[in-house]
């Protein structure tokens, strides 16, 4: 940060209105700041970030690599030997120690930079409009004077001066500390004194908007935000160790126990038996901590920091350390389904209004289509009877209900569109529901800038209400403007359009459109429907949506992902059952579900409604064996998941809405999307998914088995080698023998085998079947007792290739023990080496893995 920017006045523009804020900002309300102004108040305010505390120097890192108890133990080893005058012992082990330290210092460093490279990935973006385009940016280069839009889930990104806002709540308790969400006004000018919780017409940077849509000025980034100004407040994220990291360190305080006891006993007997006090001193001492698996824990990092690194090439960006440990043991997927199962580019299909049904061509989000007019019954009933439709080609303003239904879809939009450079597609920035609503109007000949300059009032979507509203000022009057669920929009109308003329609407009408909604639905279209009301109703100054005209049905097909079949199928096997929680229409989630093969032909959804006349204890009963949730709002999600885990479900669960939150934290595993998802989920989620994509939680999972595997494969290696190496001094002393390893051999071997080899082991690539396996038991602990005796097996195993090895030639010539130790320390190092490739895995043979699948090793 720029240290002048600090110390200059921030503009008070709660205490003026919004148009003298702009001016005052050379901004403009519609069109955002000009393009060639970006660079010099970037310049000038620097970047939109918060500066962080100051990191740790990179000497002090590294001498707290010596500081370990370790460490200094075979320092004060080291200087005993040399006050004994045994040179070469002590300048061995101190060569032996700044080796040790500083390899770990490195392999720190690396998983440090992975990590905060994750992190940045993961920033969050904004959607500005500059130079009268909009525009998705980072937030750190927003500057002020930027116009931004807002809407529910978003985080704040600076602070800033309300412009519009409809029905907007932010929940400020990051900052105020006030819980209740703040509403806010657009209109009020407050006094210059006003405190910072009351500040009605401001938004904060590091709050979230909970509910409504804004648009705001930027007037202060960066540090000279509220935020910013309360250094205090900027709590880094302290890393706090995994549950498998805990249980490895706690395993590690039982072997130390146990080692030093054998050690000591070691000692007993050798120094009783006559050896010299500074060797046996020395070798019991190297002998302990070649034994205790110091490194252990860093070596866990490690490897978990390089799955991060895999899966975030794979799309997964995993934002806490022991969710990779869960992913492994995850049995349930709970999934959204558009965008996550589907793959979120709509095209509207099929348009029914009161004059009949419109076929439409095109595909994508390419605005070049016709509208074929079907010579069929517009009562699905009948058209059902009907031989193939005949269709003729009509314009988009053919009849008024047709023209009603393509501008209303223009009007009640948000999507904004743009032609592609050098015959790249459309880009689209929105939703994709929209802006293939755009398209279609497009298609039908709407200019939607035009209509959308009018808006005077919007009630935004929301996933709760599943419905949209706007209101226009338009030549002929005020209108508003309806779109959503058709069930939604139809509780709220009372009349319908119908070949020009408003018409009273009765039940069967009604009943007839509800068939043709599902008829539509069951053929895989999302499905939604239209209405509008001339000169609405007004409340308090909120324009009420009620009353409405029904203006027709829309259908768009969002087909499946390509890779998302195979997927499902994979999770099936690897005994994970993925479920589809969807707001979408039962019919159209059924149709997917069964086309993904995640519901049967027998299944039938469950709908949100009905989850909730059911009780705890009834859900219980049934949540195994459900596949399809449809119509249900985030708080079915969250019970969803409450009567998994009860189950012992491990729930991976995805969400991208603002309420998703609460059913993201519950789970095992919370998944946002990063493309559609909210920042509030973002915050609250485990893992993002940078392409939204449901095949993506499938490659996570398997990296997260992939990853636990090496942990056991690197543990295993660790351990039996160093039980080896004690089994060996032991089975010496007690059988009578020499030390059959000095103190700088034991070292050099521990700094050789131990550390760089478990590293190699942890770069293995997942095991061919590792998706064919049942989960893991989620607490499973990484040495199961027989995974234990194992250990001790081999670990036997090395003990008596170097303690035969150190026999035969003592034996053989027992005046040279030096001779004899040179043996049993190459067969100790290269028995060990070799065993890391007997680790690689204990269900394939190393020709069958490939000798050369892990180069590392
Ligand atoms: P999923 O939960 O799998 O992501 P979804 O996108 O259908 O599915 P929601 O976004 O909660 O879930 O939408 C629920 C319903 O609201 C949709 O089925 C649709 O009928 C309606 N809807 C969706 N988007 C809009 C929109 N932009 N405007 C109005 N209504 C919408």
């Amino acid at each position: 940060m720029n240290p002048q920017l600090s110390t200059e006045a921030r503009l008070e523009a709660y205490s003026m209105s919004a148009r003298d804020a702009i001016n005052q900002l050379r901004s403009h309300a519609v069109n955002g700041i000009d393009e060639s102004r970006v660079a010099s108040l970037h310049g000038r305010y620097g970047a939109n970030l918060l500066t962080e505390a100051k990191p740790v120097a990179w000497w002090i890192k590294l001498l707290a690599h010596f500081s370990q108890w370790v460490i200094l133990i075979l320092i004060a080893a080291a200087v005993i030997a040399g006050t004994m005058g045994e040179w070469i012992d002590a300048i061995a082990i101190l060569a032996i120690v700044m080796l040790n330290g500083t390899l770990g210092f490195i392999q720190e460093e690396k998983a440090g930079r992975a990590l905060a490279a994750l992190r940045a990935m993961s920033s969050p973006m904004a959607k500005v409009i500059r130079g009268s385009s909009v525009q998705s940016i980072p937030a750190s280069e927003l500057v002020p004077g930027d116009v931004l839009q807002l809407e529910a889930g978003d985080q704040v990104p600076a602070d800033a001066r309300l412009i519009t806002a409809f029905d907007v709540e932010v929940q400020e308790s990051s900052l105020t500390g006030e819980s209740m969400p703040a509403t806010k006004d657009a209109e009020v000018v407050l006094p210059a004194s006003t405190p910072l919780g009351d500040r009605r017409n401001s938004v904060f940077m590091g709050t979230v908007l909970t509910r409504g849509k804004a648009t705001v000025v930027i007037y202060a980034t960066g540090m000279q935000t509220e935020l910013g100004q309360i250094a205090g407040m900027l709590h880094q994220s302290v890393s706090k160790p995994t549950p498998l990291q805990q249980r490895l360190t706690e395993l590690g305080q039982v072997l130390v126990v146990v080692c030093l006891f054998i050690v000591v006993v070691i000692f007993s007997i050798q120094y009783l038996r006559g050896g010299g006090l500074m060797e046996t001193l020395l070798v019991s001492i190297s002998l302990a901590v070649a034994a205790v698996p110091e490194g252990l824990p860093a070596v866990v990092t490690i490897a978990l920091a390089i799955g991060l690194q895999r899966m975030a090439r794979r799309n997964a960006l995993i934002r806490t350390l022991p969710s990779v440990e869960t992913l492994g043991s995850v049995t349930v997927i709970c999934t959204d389904k558009t965008g996550t199962l589907t793959r979120n580019e709509m095209t509207v299909r099929e348009l029914w209004v009161g004059s009949g049904r419109y076929r439409v061509t095109g595909t994508g989000y390419e605005p070049q289509g016709k509208f074929l007019q079907e010579s069929m019954h517009s009562d699905p009933d009948v058209a059902h009877r009907q031989a193939e439709p005949t269709s003729k080609e009509v314009s988009g303003d053919a009849d008024k209900d047709l023209l009603k239904a393509i501008t209303i879809a223009a009007t009640c939009n948000n999507a904004s569109m743009s032609p592609g450079k050098n015959g790249e597609p459309w880009q689209v920035i929105g939703d994709p529901t929209e802006a293939a609503l755009l398209v279609m109007s497009m298609k039908g000949g709407i200019d939607p800038d035009g209509i959308r300059k009018q808006i005077i009032y919007e009630v935004p979507f929301d996933s709760e209400r599943k419905a949209m509203s706007v209101v226009v000022q338009g030549p002929r009057g005020i209108v508003m403007c309806s779109k959503g669920a058709p069930e939604v929009i139809l509780a709220k109308c009372s009349t319908e359009l119908r070949n020009g003329d408003t018409r009273e609407f009765n039940s069967e009408r009604r009943q007839q459109i509800q068939k043709q909604n599902f008829e539509m639905a069951s053929r895989a279209l999302r499905v939604l429907a239209f209405a509008y009301r001339d000169e609405p109703e007004q409340l308090d100054g909120k324009y009420q949506e009620n009353g409405l005209v029904f203006a027709g049905l829309v259908g768009m097909i969002d087909p499946p992902r390509d890779e998302v079949g195979t997927a499902v199928a994979v999770c099936q096997r690897a005994g994970i059952r993925p479920v589809m929680i969807t707001g979408d229409h039962p019919a159209t989630a059924l149709a997917i579900g069964r086309e993904l093969q995640i519901a049967t032909p027998e299944s039938s959804a469950t709908t949100g409604l009905e989850l909730d006349n059911l009780t705890d204890d009834q859900l219980a009963e049934q949540v195994e064996k459900i596949a399809v949730y449809a119509r249900v709002s985030a708080a079915h999600k969250l019970r969803v998941v409450q009567s998994l885990k009860k189950q012992g479900q491990v729930v991976a669960m995805t969400g991208d809405g603002v309420n998703d939150a609460p059913a993201l934290k519950a789970a095992d595993i919370g998944i946002a999307m990063g493309i559609t998802g909210t920042d509030v989920t973002k915050e609250a989620a485990d893992m993002v998914l940078t392409d939204d994509n449901f095949a993506s939680i499938v490659l996570a999972v398997e990296e997260g088995r992939g990853i636990f595997d090496n942990i056991q494969k690197f543990v295993h290696y660790l351990l039996s080698c160093n039980a080896g190496e004690v089994m060996l001094m032991f089975a010496a002393a007690i059988l009578g023998m020499p030390v059959p390893l000095l103190a700088i051999q034991i070292l050099w071997i521990n700094l050789v085998t131990d550390g760089l080899p478990a590293l190699a082991l942890a770069m293995e690539p997942p095991e061919r079947d590792i998706m064919q396996r049942q989960p893991r038991p989620a607490r499973e602990s990484v040495i199961t007792a027989r995974r234990g005796w194992r250990i001790l097996y081999h670990g036997s195993l090395i003990c008596l290739c170097a303690l035969f090895g150190f026999w035969w030639v003592y034996a053989d010539d027992s005046g040279n023990l030096a001779v004899a130790r040179s043996a049993a320390f190459a067969i100790m190092a290269f028995s060990q080496l070799a065993f890391a490739l007997v680790c690689r895995s204990h269900r394939y043979t190393l020709p069958q893995l490939g000798l050369f699948s892990n180069n590392w090793l």
